[in-house]
């Protein structure tokens, strides 16, 4: 999956396709389940919820939200290794 490029700088502080701020997002955190919602703030980086859910799909079970979240992690740890 492709990241899209910060629209701002607040934006630049979590991972959407979309790009776009905290304030666009952050509305999808009531979509998720305590657990899911409890381990995307434990996440290695800050995850859009609205990607998440895009890309999941909605009313999942929980497992397959913490397997594309780790993934995610998975992904963004290669992608470090790689810019250096
Ligand atoms: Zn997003």
């Amino acid at each position: 999956m492709r990241w899209a490029k910060p629209k701002t700088m607040d934006a630049e502080q979590v991972r959407c396709m979309l790009g776009d701020e905290g304030h666009v997002w952050i509305g999808w955190m009531d979509r998720l389940s305590p657990a899911v919602r409890e381990r995307l703030r434990n996440a290695s980086f800050n995850i859009c919820p609205a990607c998440l859910i895009m890309k999941v799909g909605r009313k999942h079970s929980d497992a397959d939200y913490f397997r594309c979240i780790e993934a995610w992690e998975e992904e963004e740890r290669n992608s470090i290794v790689e810019d250096k």
